[in-house]
């Protein structure tokens, strides 16, 4: 394929995300989305197997939320939430709290989900401050998390097997504990933690860019039990988790688990403008009530609540509403079960794993195909590398078509 003028033009000047320039391929060009498809500049297509980072829920291009920004757009595109208010945040505030757990009910909207992690942890943090125990300043989080690139959440993934090792040690002071297994003992080690801790933090049933490892609704109710016992807040990053990426609408649902704090991002706007929200519960909300304006939430990023993004959001959402979306994702569930089945036994996979709509393959680390043998056979996946295993992993946007899937089945099999 002939590159596009516009690639040659920026390539000596676009810095490319977790790149190395030196030995990477060029990046694929995108012309134009449609469905579960990215079409090149050549007219072939590939299937989207992860969905652009796990956005695009409802397959790109949907005219419901181009319609919902475009109205936006004529009337309001953006005022700052500083002392001003606009209709789509706040019905968009209102209407998220509506399809969280009662007690969540307090929502602050940033444009991405790191910020989001970063808010989640100054209100644990500023609350803990105000309760006069200001020497809580530990975060507890988990081996095998990524909660974002910012220093704070950088400091809360995984040590070892993260991305962040040039950074260790700056941030904010995180201890990682395994996640609770039937027969360990958790409780003992996060007692050891607990009064220094102002808050724990997980990614419930699937951290995902830590390697798309799954654990049980057990293991969160014990870490949740254990929040209990030492009056730490529990925060649960469901940015990539959330809208039904699990099977129900948010993973702590299907845990059976309320936390204090939830994180939502990712597939919010179904993959079109950035936004993100931190959900906390009124308890929280409360720790910061008071005369002294000083202990107001010292957080207010300028493109906070993008009307075009809430509109984006309102729009996603609908379509959510729309449908029964769970029924959706269990037979998506399936497909991935039946499809990725063949791949246990292929040379280098150590396991084939299937959640909601989320298939993992696991494989012995650097044994991984790169996208562009995947792009080969009309299918775009980027598996995952970490020190321990490599992962190719399908996310696709739940709404995929049959034969998109398929197509998706067939390039890994043809790959691995
Ligand atoms: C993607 C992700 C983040 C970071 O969100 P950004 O919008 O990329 O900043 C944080 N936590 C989890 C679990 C994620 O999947």
């Amino acid at each position: 394929m002939r590159a596009p003028d516009w690639l040659k033009l920026g390539e000596d000047h676009v810095w490319r995300p977790y790149c190395q320039h030196k030995t990477a391929s060029d990046p694929i060009p995108v012309v134009e989305t449609q469905g579960a498809r990215l079409r090149l500049p050549d007219g072939r297509e590939l299937v989207d197997g992860i969905a652009s980072w796990w956005t695009a829920a409802h397959g790109y291009n949907h005219p419901h939320i181009a319609a919902r920004v475009r109205e936006q757009l004529e009337v309001l595109p953006h005022v700052a939430f500083g002392g001003l208010a606009h209709e789509a945040g706040y019905t968009l505030a209102k209407r998220l709290a509506g399809l969280l757990p009662e007690e969540l009910d307090h929502v602050f909207l940033v444009e991405s989900g790191s910020v989001a992690v970063e808010v989640g942890l100054k209100i644990a943090l500023q609350a803990a401050f105000h309760r006069g125990e200001g020497h809580r300043r530990k975060v507890i989080a988990f081996e095998g998390a990524y909660h974002g690139d910012t220093f704070a959440t950088m400091a809360l993934c995984d040590p070892v097997d993260g991305m962040h090792r040039a950074f260790t040690g700056l941030g904010v002071e995180a201890v990682h504990l395994p996640v609770p297994k039937e027969g360990d003992d958790f409780e003992g080690r996060f007692a050891e933690h607990a009064s220094t801790a102002a808050c724990a933090i997980i990614e419930p049933l699937v951290q995902c860019a830590g390697g798309m490892r799954f654990h049980s609704p057990e293991a969160l109710q014990r870490l949740r039990r254990a929040c209990d016992t030492h009056g730490i807040p529990l925060v649960f990053d469901e940015i990539a988790t959330g809208f039904f990426r699990t099977g129900a609408i948010f993973a702590l649902e299907r845990a059976g688990v309320v936390p204090d704090i939830v994180v939502l991002g990712k597939a919010l706007t179904g993959g079109t403008l950035p936004l993100a929200a931190t959900v906390a519960k009124r308890e929280l909300f409360e720790a910061f009530w008071d005369d002294d304006p000083l202990k107001a939430l010292q957080h207010g990023p300028t493109y906070m609540a993008n009307p075009l993004a809430c509109a984006a959001a309102h729009g996603s959402l609908d379509l959510f509403e729309k449908e029964d979306m769970a029924e959706r994702v269990a037979r998506l569930e399936a497909r991935l079960e039946e499809g990725l089945a063949p791949l246990r036994d292929r040379p280098g996979v150590r396991d084939v794993r299937v959640l909601g709509a989320v298939g993992a393959v696991e494989m012995e680390p650097g044994t991984a195909p790169a996208s562009d043998a995947f792009a080969k056979r009309g299918a775009f996946i980027r598996p995952l590398r970490l020190r321990s295993a490599d992962v190719a992993y399908l996310m696709p946007p739940l709404t995929i078509p049959d034969e998109d899937l398929e197509l998706l089945f067939s390039a890994l099999a043809a790959t691995l």
